[in-house]
């Protein structure tokens, strides 16, 4: 596959050099040149494919030649020891995307992300250092992901003091080639000094330097993954039901919903996608347009509303950031935008997508609501989603058929939120065991001089 940035039809890129470097040496973003479709038998068999066949299936068109097709199985296997059941909740369909280690849906690309740098860079005499700033979730994931790989080491830098106890146990609680900076400032000031980082240039003579943002095509490709999964599962009239009651699991033995979403076998899916930096939801347009049975998306954002606003009134006002309940979703200029905007015109992207943006007190009323009238745990950015889908079905805007709701965190993630509506949270065992490290960060002062001495 080449790649191409999303500023200027320049020189393409393999995989290996998209995904190494991250960004396009225009400041673009990598989009393959062209969107793959599945083989007419492999789509038609994507109800009844394991996870890991999905999986190989959907990512090989985008690795091919660079990660050859033993390699990717085998690393296919490796980063998914767990999937992504769809459960029947009420009168809806669930998409479970928290069962990974760090109990969130970006394990799912930060896990195939570390293999295949690992793989890309295999022979090489020099370690590779990853950098990555987070205000919380992405660098448990990362440093989860990349925990024990040979040959690549991972600086986190987190602002101190501002994320949660159990976010800095799983940043700062691991060791080996994990290490982590507990920054005297905030989440802006992390950003600014893993950027001055990259731009030193004795920093560049002594280190190999990566980053692991959102935004690099190595983590975005293998969440289509799990759309194109469910989406053939539904359409093949299934749901995972009881079987999603795996450990820490907090479904509620499910059943084929029934009421206004049924699931009508045959009928395209649609799928509701909390998001902020909109990542998750270009993974399940590329899922989409390479053959999966999906019909529509729902963009669901909390009150940082700039895409709905977007397809609403046709102008793109990207703004700054408002403080919410889903604090993962907290993005007012989506670094993913200019990647939707490269591949589709207004028009098609309000073809396939409805936006929905959504208040606190809505997603705590829902949160409360959803547990009380069926047992089930929603964290506060699903609670985006699974209001999102009520508020476009009541104005009639929705088609009937399947609809998966995105469950992109455990609730218990984000227990503080959810025990006050709810009651005591059941916590998954990955996330027990993470509670019990001991967080070691070194804490430095927001100033390029004390990290580049720290690396
Ligand atoms: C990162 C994150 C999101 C937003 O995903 P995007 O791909 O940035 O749109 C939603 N929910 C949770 C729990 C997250 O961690």
């Amino acid at each position: 596959m080449q790649y191409y940035s999303t500023r200027s039809r320049g020189e393409p890129a393999n995989f290996a050099v998209a995904a190494l470097t991250g960004l396009a040496p225009d400041g673009g973003l990598f989009i393959p040149g062209e969107l793959p479709r599945y083989r007419e038998t492999v789509r038609r068999s994507l109800g009844t494919m394991d996870f890991h066949e999905t999986a190989f299936e959907t990512i090989r068109p985008y690795v091919y030649p660079e990660i050859p097709d033993a390699v990717l199985e085998e690393l296919v296997r490796s980063a998914y020891p767990f999937g992504a059941p769809l459960v029947g909740v009420g009168d809806r369909q669930v998409l479970e995307l928290f069962h990974g280690p760090t109990a969130a849906f970006k394990d799912f690309g930060a896990r195939f992300m570390a293999r295949a740098f690992s793989y890309l860079r295999r022979g090489e005499d020099k370690d590779l250092r990853i950098l990555v700033a987070t205000s919380g979730d992405t660098g448990g994931a990362v440093a989860d992901g990349f925990y024990g790989i040979p040959g690549i080491s991972v600086t986190v830098l987190y602002p101190k003091g501002r994320v949660t106890p159990l976010q800095e146990r799983q940043i700062a609680g691991l060791g080996g080639n994990i290490s982590a900076l507990a920054v005297e400032g905030s989440f802006d000031d992390c950003q600014r000094l893993v950027k001055a980082a990259f731009a030193d240039e004795a920093v560049k003579k002594r280190l190999v330097l990566s980053s692991a943002n959102s935004i690099n095509v190595a983590r975005l490709i293998p969440q289509a993954v799990y759309y194109a999964a469910a989406a053939g599962r539904a359409f093949a009239g299934r749901i995972d039901g009881a079987a999603a009651a795996t450990p820490g699991s907090t479904a509620a033995p499910g059943s084929a919903a029934v009421g206004k979403f049924r699931l009508v076998p045959d009928r395209p899916v649609t799928f509701c996608v909390p998001s902020g930096n909109f990542g998750n939801l270009t993974a399940g347009l590329y899922a989409m347009k390479m053959g999966a049975p999906i019909g529509l998306f729902i963009a669901a954002t909390n009150i940082n509303r700039t895409v709905p606003d977007y397809l609403a009134g046709g102008i793109y006002e990207p703004r700054a950031s408002q403080a919410t309940i889903s604090n993962a979703m907290d993005v007012g200029a989506p670094s993913n935008f200019e990647r939707m905007a490269a591949h589709w015109s207004l028009e098609e992207l309000r073809r396939v997508i409805r936006g929905v943006w959504v208040s606190d007190e809505d997603t705590r009323k829902t949160i409360a609501g959803v547990h009380q009238d069926r047992g089930y745990f929603l964290d506060p950015h699903g609670a985006v989603g699974w209001k999102a889908a009520d508020s476009l079905w009541e104005q009639r805007l929705l088609p009937e058929g399947p609809l998966g709701i995105l469950a992109t965190a455990h609730p218990a993630k984000f227990a503080e939120t959810v025990e006050p509506l709810t009651g005591p949270v059941p916590v998954p065992a990955s996330l027990r065991e993470a509670m019990d490290r001991t967080p070691q960060a070194a804490t430095i002062p927001a100033d390029i001089s004390a990290l580049l001495e720290s690396l």
